[in-house]
C-alpha cells in the first residue's frame, strides 16, 4: 500500500521507485525524517497518524464533556476551568515541538557529518 511504505518489521521505508523524489519532511507526530510518498503526507506512519487524530478526538470528547457539565449544572468557575484544560494542551504541544526540535537537529548535525 502506498499509504504506508514501511517494512514488516518497522525500518525505515527505502524511496520506492518511479516515485518523484521528494525533499526530507519530519513527521508531525514523533518528528522523525521521513521521505514524503505524497506532497500532503504530514506523518512518518498510519501509526502516527492515528496517534494524532485519536488525541484530537479525546480533547474534543474531553471538552464536549466538561461543556456539558459546565452549563448543565451552572457550574461557577467553567471559564477559568476551561482555560486551564487548554493551558495544559498548550504545555503538551510545547513539549512535544520542543523534542521534535532535538529529533531534527540530531538528525541534520548527523547529516552534515
Ligand atoms: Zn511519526
Amino acid at each position: 500500500m502506498l499509504e504506508d511504505a514501511r517494512t514488516e518489521t518497522g525500518a525505515a521505508p527505502i524511496r520506492p521507485k518511479g516515485i518523484p523524489p521528494r525533499p526530507v519532511s519530519f513527521c508531525r507526530e514523533c518528528g522523525h525524517p521521513y521521505w514524503p510518498r505524497r506532497d500532503d503526507q504530514e506523518y512518518c506512519s498510519s501509526t502516527c497518524r492515528s496517534k494524532y487524530h485519536k488525541r484530537r478526538y479525546e480533547r474534543g470528547a474531553q471538552l464536549y464533556d466538561f461543556a456539558m457539565e459546565w452549563r448543565g449544572k451552572r457550574l461557577k468557575g467553567g471559564f477559568t476551568q476551561l482555560c486551564q484544560i487548554i493551558d495544559e494542551w498548550l504545555r503538551d504541544e510545547r513539549e512535544r515541538r520542543r523534542a521534535h526540535r532535538k529529533v531534527r537537529d540530531a538528525w541534520l548535525k548527523e547529516k552534515k557529518g
